[in-house]
């Protein structure tokens, strides 16, 4: 398991499946952490699923 300090967390919109990087932003404790994005950029829509939690939806029968 690679351990790379950029790891952008991204996240999938469940209406349209666009993939938006999570916003950056640093913790009090100076370690790096992300938000998903406010809305979709592409419907508007405000529902987005953290990746690891989209694929493993898509690997349930
Ligand atoms: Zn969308």
């Amino acid at each position: 398991m690679s351990h790379s300090p950029e790891n952008v967390a991204r996240y999938v919109c469940s209406d349209c499946q666009l993939i938006h990087a999570g916003v950056p932003r640093r913790t009090a404790t100076g370690k790096r952490s992300f938000d998903p994005p406010e809305t979709c950029g592409g419907c508007g829509g405000d529902d987005l699923i953290p990746i690891q939690n989209w694929v493993h939806h898509h690997s349930a029968e």
